[in-house]
């Protein structure tokens, strides 16, 4: 049945020096807990056959599917800021690649199957608890629409593992456009030979409409097109009120794919300066430092590019520091650019030389008031169907007035029209986190259903259903004042 996993492997096959070979280790009983077989059919997986105990066993890494090389990668990264130089899969395994059935290759890789060479003082495995926090929130941002790792399946191991208490074992099955890094290129700039052919393979899997620019201008096309997806990304995070916790460099994709799951967390009330990870003391990951903190994680992958840039210029070190400065220095005006156009469709406003401030005052004015981030954008559509109670129950209407009044002055179409458009593009339904903690906390004690539940409503977060009014509505104020999140271990 391993055969059900018919894998590739080109990384291993073409980044030599950039991963060691390693297995996954025994897991007494493994237990698929969830499976998401719309995701296995669309990479051509048979949903029967994953589910069942040899396909447990491939997925916490036990038994490795004939003819796969599962290897764990090496990266390095800077963490909060410091430089680490070698990090890599310390818990994690790159099953190989599948390609699905629209023909792209994805990665399959495991979360918590065990130690590898890189596991430093780690354990290499992972609770239940966290890994079924990544499949939830991750497929979450994918039903909102934001490029991520998806979560194929949790399987339980069948072991405890040690954390604050024991806790059960489990490992994420994560299928990602690939598990390439800014710390992947910060640990190979220096091995000069690795770095050219993950540069030139990295370009050929993500961006292949630059495999044939001249070699001049290949590496810095390279990095614009990086810089223009985690432009878009963090615009869209920022849309929906998502704190991704610990945005090191080993946590920034060159795929333009959120990864990394771990203390990340919806707002509640919008705050520029929420912070909910409890190592993130200084808050240098707050909720409004996201695009300037990605912005200088993508100069250090500038960093890394000097050298491939500089060479293929004749050695001329300064033209590539120039060239890729030029690059970097568009950065915050794309953001910008793409977060405005997201607001401007969450307020249901055309482009207009009026819209992107009245668009910057009602996050002032969310701010103000601590106005939960979700329900003021669903709110302005009940606003305009002429239902003022929501708006009025986020901000009271004697500070929303005259906000209220500007942005009825813009130009827009139909109202209902409008108010619809608004409806398909700010989310009812997030992973409010006193949702998600509820969910974990009856799982880890056996009970799947509230989990299957809040997954059901995250899976389509922008349709209202009256049965499910209890996951729209904000936490209650003692929830939210003591949240905390942790780095998933
Ligand atoms: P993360 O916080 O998941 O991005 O992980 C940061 C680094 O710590 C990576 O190199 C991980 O492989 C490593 N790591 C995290 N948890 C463990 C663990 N339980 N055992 C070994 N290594 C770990
Ligand atoms: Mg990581």
């Amino acid at each position: 049945m391993t055969t059900a996993f018919r894998l590739e492997n080109t990384f291993a096959r073409d980044l030599e020096g950039l991963f060691v070979p390693s297995a996954g280790e025994p897991a007494p009983d493994p237990q698929v807990v969830v499976l998401n077989t719309t995701l296995a059919t669309e990479l051509g997986l048979d949903p029967d056959a994953v589910g069942t105990r040899a396909g447990a066993e491939v997925l916490t890494g036990a038994r490795a599917p004939e003819g796969s090389t599962p290897i764990a990668m090496a990266y390095a990264g800077h963490q909060f800021g410091g430089y680490q130089p070698l990090l890599g899969d310390g818990r994690a395994l790159l099953l190989g690649e599948l390609i699905d059935t629209d023909g792209n290759r994805r990665d399959l890789h495991l979360k918590g199957s065990g130690a590898t060479r890189f596991s430093r003082g780690g354990d290499g495995r992972a609770a239940l608890g966290p890994m079924l926090r990544e499949y939830l929130i991750s497929e979450a941002m994918h039903a909102l629409g934001i490029p991520t790792t998806r979560a194929l399946a949790v399987t339980a191991t069948g072991e405890a593992v040690q954390r604050d208490a024991q806790e059960p074992g489990a490992v994420l099955a994560r299928v990602a456009a690939s598990h390439i890094r800014v710390g992947t290129f910060e640990f190979a700039v220096r091995q000069r030979d690795p770095l050219a052919r993950l540069a030139d393979y990295a370009i050929a899997r993500h961006y292949p409409q630059l495999v044939d620019s001249e070699p001049a201008e290949k590496y810095v096309r390279f990095f614009d097109a990086v810089v223009d997806r985690q432009a878009h990304l963090v615009a869209q995070w920022m849309s929906v009120g998502f704190i991704h916790g610990v945005l090191n460099t080993d946590n920034t994709t060159i795929s333009g794919e959120t990864i990394d799951y771990g203390p990340c967390a919806f707002l509640d009330a919008h705050d520029p300066a929420t912070v909910f990870s409890s190592i993130d003391i200084n808050g240098r990951y707050a909720y409004g430092a996201q695009p300037v903190i990605i912005g200088w994680n993508l100069s250090r992958f500038a960093e890394t590019l000097i050298p491939l840039v500089a060479a293929a210029r004749g050695d001329d070190v300064q033209s590539a520091v120039q060239a890729l400065t030029a690059v970097l220095e568009t950065y915050l005006d794309r953001y910008s650019t793409a977060h405005h156009r997201l607001l401007r469709a969450k307020i249901g406003v055309p482009e207009h030389p009026a819209a992107d401030q009245l668009a910057d005052d009602l996050l002032a004015l969310m701010t103000e008031h601590r106005a939960d981030h979700t329900a003021t954008f669903r709110a302005l559509a009940d606003e305009l169907r002429g239902d003022p109670a929501a708006l009025n129950a986020v901000i009271p209407r004697e500070s929303s007035a005259a906000w209220v009044a500007r942005w009825r002055e813009l130009p827009a179409g139909d109202p209902v029209q409008v108010a619809a458009a608004m409806d398909a593009v700010n989310p009812i339904y997030i992973p409010r986190n006193h949702l998600v903690d509820a969910a974990l906390t009856a799982a880890t004690a056996g009970d799947l259903q509230p989990f299957n539940d809040l997954l059901a409503a995250l899976t389509r977060p922008f349709d209202a259903d009256p049965a499910l009014s209890a996951y729209a509505a904000a936490a209650p104020p003692e929830f939210a004042d003591r949240f905390q999140t942790f780095c998933g271990t």
